[in-house]
């Protein structure tokens, strides 16, 4: 009888899903050497420290909101966002088309300048609700603090108008 071989290195999961988890990079090695892994749930929450064998294992398919959501109502659907959520996304896809849609007139002062989008934020709107968190309200705008700057987590937040 042999036991089933245990691969000696890990693999990279980064990019990978896991039920609601999205593989963001492998954080830093803690001092036992245990493989965690910056994820981000579905639900646009991000944990720094999901263990490796708890995702390949299926033990840990999100933050928590799954097991919440299942209960109230299982057909959940990543849109069934707050009010709030919604113009956070509105927000997001103006962003997008300044940054990228060229031939659109508000890419004028933006796109057409090579004003661009931080790449996580670029594909994924729950990346960019994680980073910047809800639209306060209807009054704010997201301001870029260095105007030259791009849309990036560093260089962005929320101002009234
Ligand atoms: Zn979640």
């Amino acid at each position: 009888m042999t036991a089933a071989p245990t691969p000696s290195t890990k693999k990279d999961l980064t990019g990978k899903t896991f039920g609601g988890w999205t593989v963001l990079e492998e954080t830093p090695k803690t001092r036992k050497g245990s493989s965690t892994w910056k994820c981000r749930c579905e639900c646009g929450a991000v944990r720094f420290n999901v263990f490796y064998t708890a995702l390949t294992t299926g033990r840990s398919t999100s933050c928590g909101c799954r097991r919440k959501g299942a209960k109230r109502n299982r057909a959940r659907s990543p849109s069934a966002h707050s009010q709030g959520s919604n113009i956070t996304y509105q927000t997001w896809m103006h962003i997008k088309t300044r940054c990228f849609n060229l031939n659109h007139p508000s890419s004028r002062g933006y796109g057409q300048r090579g004003v661009g989008m931080a790449r996580e934020w670029r594909t994924s709107f729950p990346a960019f609700l994680a980073d910047m968190g809800e639209r306060p309200s209807h009054e704010h705008r997201l301001e870029r603090i260095n105007p030259q700057g791009h849309y990036t987590p560093d260089n962005c937040h929320w101002v009234q108008r």
